[in-house]
């Protein structure tokens, strides 16, 4: 599935419109590694303004760790090449979406929607989904695919990308699909082969064991897949569209899952049904489902369930409660979820989380510092997002923004493209009155979701600044290096070279 869209389909005539006469890949060229990647930059930019784009620290934290130590896996085999490693993104972007579909993009951006999230029972169903995307990066099927598009420019590739998601969110995607397959026009599908399929199955199926997942994962969730085939219906799962689940794959499967077979899926983590929990308050926009959520402790039947139905319950209760703006019925149920994830830490963790963002959401701020003090130490650049982002929130309306200003800074060193560590840190700075920090921070959130435009927009705004006497000499010199740099990636993005 991977460029996924589901048998997303666009028209020739549109494809020809986009051209701008630009020089295609074909004749046996394949894409390099920064090729893709500057492919992949172009597409997310578009990804990160729509409106469905999550920046979840808690879900992207989970679902980002996950993609990590099954890319340790893929190095230690050595399906990972080191180039792949450096020069790919390597990023998990959440989607807001309820259809069930996760993809990979060019240069290792990986879409996962919250609709796949709230449908897998375990962390290895959810692993093996990410294992199998990963898969097609690293056996470069992307690149194949995108090489044997040679009437195409990579440029009309990354429109026909975001017009192919675009329409499989469409309600119409369906009905316009089908006009299409009947009209007379030209058509170029971005789907992957069934051996691509197979290929990234099989390689998939190989990390699973080596990053620390049960291999029933894979089965699990084919299992799941098998259900929802059986339902007419397939609008919301476009996932089984662009991954048909042929009888050679499930075959393929259970021989490779071997004496296994007959072995039960180890059990879901506490954390892990609390993320599905969270998956599926974010995703919803229904207030009567988010009221049924919020109800669900205190239904009669309730008492009588299993602990991990009541820690599922109980965290989508409370972040429902939040959501509804009550929290005194949101601080009940995390109590009681404290108290069942007592002796798990990582659940714990997550409980702790919640009660800060439930703290912070009702105002009270000293209250939700009391929740995240306890894992503050933990913070490091590579470590604790989650509470290095909540911490910041908390910090702000205390008027103690400079507290945190040192582990947003190391955050941003060790990773630059974390737009939102920077944006916290724009406002970090302003409560400071740093403007012209600020203004960089501000600036460095665009460059690192490739809007260069809005960049240059921010550092020549800060150069202003710096000429009216904000800020000390060496920050205006770094805003006119970081100026010049934007400036020369806009000319390359707008001419086009970068891919050609
Ligand atoms: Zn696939």
């Amino acid at each position: 599935m991977a460029l996924c869209f589901g048998g997303a389909v666009l028209h020739g005539a549109d494809v020809q419109a986009q051209s701008y006469g630009l020089p295609s890949l074909g004749d046996g060229q394949s894409l390099t590694t920064a090729q893709e990647r500057k492919l992949g930059d172009r597409i997310i930019r578009e990804l990160y303004r729509d409106p469905d784009y999550l920046d979840d620290a808690v879900l992207t934290e989970y679902v980002q760790d996950i993609l990590a130590s099954l890319m340790k896996a893929a190095q230690q085999r050595g399906e990972l090449t080191e180039e792949q490693a450096e020069r790919f993104a390597w990023r998990i972007l959440l989607g807001r979406d309820k259809q069930v579909n996760a993809f990979a993009l060019p240069g290792a951006y990986f879409g996962v929607y919250l609709g796949l999230i709230s449908v897998t029972g375990t962390r290895d169903e959810l692993a093996s989904v990410l294992a199998h995307e990963l898969s097609h990066v690293t056996q470069r099927h992307i690149a194949r695919l995108i090489a044997q598009q040679d009437r195409l420019t990579p440029l009309m590739i990354g429109s026909m990308l975001l017009g192919a998601l675009a329409a499989s969110r469409s309600p119409d995607a369906g009905a316009a699909m089908m006009v299409g397959g009947q009209a007379l026009v030209q058509q170029t599908q971005l789907n992957f082969s069934r051996d691509m399929e197979r290929e990234a199955d099989r390689i998939g199926f190989g990390l699973m064991q080596p990053a620390g997942y049960a291999q029933q994962g894979f089965v699990g969730m084919f299992d799941r897949l098998q259900q929802a085939n059986r339902i007419n219906d397939k609008g919301d799962w476009p996932y089984l569209r662009s991954h048909p689940l042929t009888t050679q794959r499930i075959a393929d499967m259970r021989s490779r899952l071997g004496k296994e077979a007959g072995s039960a899926e180890p059990p879901a983590t506490l954390e892990h049904l609390m993320m599905v929990a969270r998956a599926r308050v974010l995703m919803q926009t229904n207030m009567q489902v988010l009221r049924q959520y919020a109800d669900d402790p205190q239904d009669a039947g309730f008492a009588a369930k299993s602990r991990d139905q009541k820690v599922g319950g109980l965290y989508a209760a409370a972040l429902s409660e939040l959501k509804l703006q009550h929290p005194d019925r949101a601080r009940a149920s995390i109590a009681a979820l404290k108290e069942l994830t007592r002796n798990d830490a990582a659940a714990l963790r997550k409980a702790q989380l919640l009660s800060a963002e439930v703290e912070l959401a009702a105002g009270d701020a000293s209250a939700a510092l009391v929740q995240l003090d306890k894992d503050t130490q933990k913070i490091t650049a590579d470590a604790g997002r989650p509470e290095l982002m909540a911490r910041a929130q908390t910090l702000l309306p205390l008027q103690r923004a400079s507290e945190i200003t040192g582990a947003l800074q190391t955050r941003v060193a060790a990773h630059p493209d974390d737009a939102g560590a920077w944006m916290m840190l724009a406002r970090v700075w302003r409560q400071q009155n740093q403007p012209l920090r600020a203004v960089r921070a501000e600036a460095e959130a665009q460059m690192a979701q490739h809007d260069y435009a809005a960049a240059v927009d921010r550092f020549k705004a800060g150069q202003d600044l710096a000429r009216k006497g904000g800020g000390d000499f060496y920050d205006a010199s770094i805003i006119d290096t970081r100026l010049r740099e934007a400036e020369s990636a806009l000319r390359e993005q707008a001419s086009d070279r970068t891919l050609n």
